[in-house]
C-alpha cells in the first residue's frame, strides 16, 4: 500500500480511545451504562418532516441528481427563514448554498481557502473539524482559548499581528459547543471589525441558533451591520429538528465566500437528495413551532440536572443555550480523573473537557440527550457513590 498523506499523521490522537475501552469492559460485566457523551438528539425527527420525506421520496422527480448548490425551493426557503427569524436579507441565488450537513460546509471551506503557510484561527475548546481539517490541508492552526473568566469568548486583541496577517479564516461558534456560551452583539461587532481589518473570512458555525432557553434568542452574525462583507454563516437542520442522520444544512452570507465554497462542492459532491430538501422546507416553514416543543423538553432536562448538581455541591449556572452543560470538575482533579471516576463508580459516560482542546481542562461536558428519568438516575448514582463536588473538591495545594 502507498503511504497516506503525511497530513493524516498530524491529526491529534483520539482522546476517547481509552474511555471507549473502559466502556466496552464495563458493558461486558453487565453494567447499565448511561451515556451523556454524544451530541446527538435522542428524540425522533418531527412528523411533518418525516411525512413530507415519504411523499417526496415516492415522487420520481426527486430521484435524479439535485442541483449541487441546492434546489431553488430549498435555497429560497432558507433565505426566507433567515429574513423571518433574524431580519437578515440573503439572496437565494448568490448568497446561499445547500450543505450535506454543516460539517461538510465547514470542511470544504477550509479546502477552498487553505494551503501550506496559511493560518486558520481556531477556538479551544472547540468543535474538532476546524482544527483537524486545517491540518489535513497542510495549513497552520493558531488556537485561541475560550476561558470561563471571559464568558468563553475569545480575546481577539491577543492574536499577534503577524499571525493575523497570515490568517485567512476565523472559526467561531455561538451558541457554543462544548461550553454552551452565547455571544453578545458587541462581541460579534468586534469579530467583524477584526476580520475586516485583517482581510479574514469569518466562518460562523451557527448549529445551535434555535436551541435556546429562558427567553433568549440567538442572533445571526449576519444581522450585525457590515457582517456580510466578511462572513459566511453555517446552519444545520441536525440539531434544530433532530435530523442528524439526514445530513442537511446550508451556508449563507458573503457572495464570494459562498461562490468559492461552491466551486469545491461542485467538484466534490452532488448535493442533497431532493426529497430531503423538500422535507427540510416543510421543517423550516414551521420552525418556531417545532423548536419550541423541543426546547421545552431540553429545558426541563436542564433544570432537573442543574438542580440535582447544586444539591451535590456544584455551584454552577448553565448558559441560556445548547443541550450541553460545561461543568467544572471538583477542584484539584483533572478532567480525565473525574471522567474515569464517573465511569468506574457510576457507570456514566461523560467526555472530558480536554477532548475539545487543552483549554478544556478542568471541565466535563454533559449532553442532555437522555430522558429526565435517566438523568435522575445519574444524579442518584453520583450521590450514592460519593461522586459529589462537596466530597471530592480539594483546595489547590498553593491556595492562599
Ligand atoms: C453538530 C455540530 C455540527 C455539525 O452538524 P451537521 O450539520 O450534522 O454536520 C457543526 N458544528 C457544531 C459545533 C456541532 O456541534
Amino acid at each position: 500500500m502507498p503511504t497516506p498523506s503525511k497530513n493524516l499523521g498530524k491529526l491529534p490522537p483520539y482522546l476517547f480511545a481509552e474511555i471507549d475501552r473502559k466502556i466496552d469492559e464495563a458493558k461486558k460485566q453487565g453494567v447499565d451504562i448511561i451515556s451523556l457523551g454524544v451530541g446527538d438528539p435522542d428524540l425522533p425527527t418531527p412528523k411533518p418532516i418525516v411525512d413530507e420525506l415519504l411523499t417526496a421520496a415516492a415522487d420520481p422527480s426527486t430521484h435524479n441528481y439535485p442541483p449541487y448548490h441546492g434546489t431553488q425551493e430549498f435555497r429560497e426557503t432558507a433565505c426566507k427563514w433567515m429574513k423571518d427569524r433574524f431580519g437578515v436579507e440573503v439572496d437565494a441565488n448568490t448568497e446561499a448554498l445547500s450543505l450535506i450537513g454543516s460539517k461538510e460546509g465547514l470542511a470544504h471551506t477550509i479546502v477552498a481557502y487553505i494551503e501550506p503557510g496559511d493560518v486558520v484561527l481556531c477556538p479551544s475548546p472547540g468543535y474538532p473539524v476546524y482544527n483537524n481539517y486545517t491540518l489535513l490541508m497542510g495549513g497552520e492552526v493558531y488556537t485561541f482559548p475560550l476561558l470561563a473568566d471571559n464568558d468563553f469568548l475569545p480575546d481577539l486583541t491577543t492574536i499577534p499581528d503577524d499571525i493575523a496577517k497570515r490568517a485567512k479564516l476565523l472559526f467561531l461558534n455561538y451558541p457554543n459547543n462544548p461550553t454552551g456560551a452565547i455571544a453578545p452583539e458587541s462581541f460579534i461587532q468586534e469579530a467583524v471589525a477584526f476580520c475586516k481589518k485583517h482581510d479574514i473570512l469569518l466562518c460562523h458555525d451557527n448549529a445551535y441558533s434555535e436551541m435556546t432557553f429562558d427567553g433568549y434568542r440567538a442572533p445571526s452574525f449576519l444581522s450585525v451591520p457590515g457582517a456580510k462583507e466578511v462572513c459566511v454563516e453555517y446552519f444545520s437542520l441536525s440539531k434544530m429538528y433532530n435530523m442528524t442522520g439526514w445530513r442537511v444544512g446550508f451556508a449563507v452570507g458573503n457572495a464570494t465566500g459562498i461562490k468559492t465554497l461552491g466551486t469545491v462542492k461542485n467538484n466534490t459532491d452532488s448535493g442533497v437528495f431532493k426529497a430531503i430538501q423538500r422535507a427540510s422546507v416543510s421543517g423550516l416553514l414551521r420552525s418556531d413551532e417545532l423548536t419550541k416543543d423541543l426546547n421545552k423538553i431540553y429545558g426541563a432536562r436542564r433544570d432537573l440536572f442543574v438542580a440535582g448538581l447544586k444539591k451535590l455541591g456544584w455551584n454552577f449556572s448553565p448558559s441560556a443555550a445548547t443541550f450541553y452543560l460545561w461543568i467544572p470538575v471538583p477542584t484539584g482533579m483533572t478532567s480525565v480523573d473525574f471522567v474515569n471516576l464517573m465511569l468506574e463508580k457510576c457507570g456514566v459516560v461523560v467526555p472530558p473537557g480536554t477532548g475539545y482542546g487543552p483549554e478544556g481542562e478542568g471541565f466535563f461536558r454533559v449532553a442532555l440527550t437522555v430522558s429526565e428519568k435517566r438523568l435522575q438516575e445519574v444524579l442518584d448514582r453520583m450521590e450514592k457513590n460519593g461522586v459529589t463536588f462537596s466530597a471530592l473538591a480539594k483546595q489547590p495545594a498553593n491556595a492562599g
